[in-house]
């Protein structure tokens, strides 16, 4: 049985599948690689990825280790000026992508060249450069077509592990929405065996918008998920958590919901008070594993949700329940080079002088680091060094303004230039928050075994 990509993407990028193009740092774009269709004058014909950084055609991407630094075509791919048309990588970028395709820092600066709808860099450029990586549920939350809010990797990282959800695990999910939590979800249960008789762990996920349903159900086929991954199109406040007619028997459900509450009465153990006598000539069947307890986790962007919810799970016998909101603050760090400013770009009073002095330091510095590297260090031949920051016995980890400390030059000679500069972090401006509150319960296993 094939693996998805995304439980083994194996050592080298292939074609019909799923492939995570790196523009820059965090510009990210999903595209299927597409066999070339053919040869013709000198260049792939086939799909083309076309970007601000240069034209990417699918052939220059195939069986590459993944990881590849791909240099832009250095031949006219032959869409500069060709009108777009359906399955041209172009289209399949921007399909993948949806309306979300997001800027980066780099976008300002070529905003100008981007011009056209981003047709125009079609053209041939032999300059730009980007990188191939593996589809992983981190990735696809990053770069997927967004239908609805996703769950993003801060939040659903706690989730799983707070619900347990781990090789070999059963999980309710709903709604499906756009499938990020879906990716995050079947990595965590999928417990390492391809074949069907071996494989434990599978999510059954539930979407009642139908157009969301199916553009999810041909996602995880396109992924190679859809044996893991069991997706019901249904209302789950009416239709509750069966799958025809039989127990999932869960043990960790994920609810991302407008209303938990009302799909909460679907997952005790006994039938819900609120059944009709109609209901009552049927056999009750619970969804949770009978041998189990079972962790939930709901995710609320507004407090009066979570109190609702909170209510009918003290109602319904849970236990344990708490509520968390993750907030999430990502820090920057960099070394701050003292008395050198390369920022040519950025800088508005770059003087003659300037430049003149940061290109003698940089000199310099080259010139030091060629002595540091031809210069035998004492015992140390041949060890490599797998702390980058860590600075010989004696040293200054970069050079300071105080007067006890060794100056920049003294420094400098034992420590190579990419280690100079004082460590600095800068923390967002703001913390983003918050997406969601996330509360977390226990319907504990009434230890009868049903
Ligand atoms: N967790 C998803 C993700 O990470 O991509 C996003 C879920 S989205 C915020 C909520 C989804 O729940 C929507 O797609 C909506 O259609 C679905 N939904 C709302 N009410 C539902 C119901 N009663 N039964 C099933 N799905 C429902």
């Amino acid at each position: 049985t094939a693996v998805s990509p995304f439980l083994d993407p194996g050592p080298r990028t292939k074609a019909n599948s799923l492939a995570i193009l790196q523009l820059s740092r965090d510009n990210l774009q999903p595209v299927y690689l597409q066999s070339p269709t053919g040869v013709h004058d000198g260049y792939a014909e086939g799909a083309v990825v076309n970007t601000r950084y240069g034209s990417f055609p699918h052939s220059t991407m195939l069986n590459v280790p993944w990881g590849s630094q791909i240099r832009a075509s250095k031949v006219d791919t032959g869409s500069r000026g060709r009108k777009r048309k359906r399955g041209s990588g172009d289209d399949a970028c921007r399909e993948a992508t949806g309306a979300s395709e997001k800027d980066n820092e780099d976008s300002a600066a070529a905003a100008n060249e981007d011009s056209a709808a981003g047709v125009k860099q079609a053209v041939a450029d032999s300059s730009g450069f980007i990188h191939i990586l593996p589809p992983t549920p981190e990735l696809w939350t990053t770069s997927l077509p967004h239908r609805t809010q996703v769950v993003y990797t801060p939040d659903y990282s706690y989730i799983l592990h707070r619900i347990r959800a781990r090789p070999g695990s059963v999980l309710i999910e709903a709604g499906a929405g756009s499938g990020s939590f879906t990716h995050a979800s079947v990595r965590a249960v999928y417990n390492g065996y391809p074949s069907e008789g071996q494989r434990k762990g599978k999510v059954f996920s539930f979407e009642f918008h139908e157009q969301r349903y199916h553009k999810m159900k041909k996602e995880l086929s396109d992924h190679g998920l859809g044996g893991l991954v069991h997706l019901t199109h249904r209302d789950v406040y009416n239709g509750g958590f069966l799958v025809d007619g039989k127990s999932p028997e869960a043990e960790a459900i994920f609810l991302d919901l407008p209303a938990p509450w009302e799909a909460l009465p679907h997952l005790s153990r006994r039938r819900p008070q609120s059944s009709t006598s109609a209901d009552e000539q049927t056999e009750w069947v619970s969804p949770l594993n009978p041998k189990k307890s079972a962790y939930i986790c709901t995710f609320s962007p507004c407090i009066e949700q979570v109190t609702r919810t909170v209510s009918a799970m003290r109602r319904l016998g849970w236990v344990d329940i708490d509520m968390i909101e993750i907030a999430n603050r990502k820090l920057h760090t960099s070394r701050e080079r003292v008395g050198l400013n390369l920022n040519f770009d950025r800088g508005v009073n770059n003087s003659a002088r300037d430049v003149e002095e940061a290109l003698t330091r940089l000199a310099d510095i080259e010139a030091r680091f060629r002595e540091h590297a031809a210069k035998p260090r004492d015992g140390d031949e041949d060890m490599d060094s797998g702390d980058e920051d860590a600075v010989p016995a004696g040293k200054s980890s970069g050079p300071t303004n105080g007067s006890d400390g060794p100056s920049a030059e003294e420094t400098s000679s034992g420590v190579p230039p990419w280690m100079e500069g004082r460590l600095i972090t800068r923390g967002e401006p703001e913390i983003k928050t918050h997406t969601s509150y996330l509360v977390f319960a226990i319907l504990p296993w009434s230890g009868r075994g049903g």
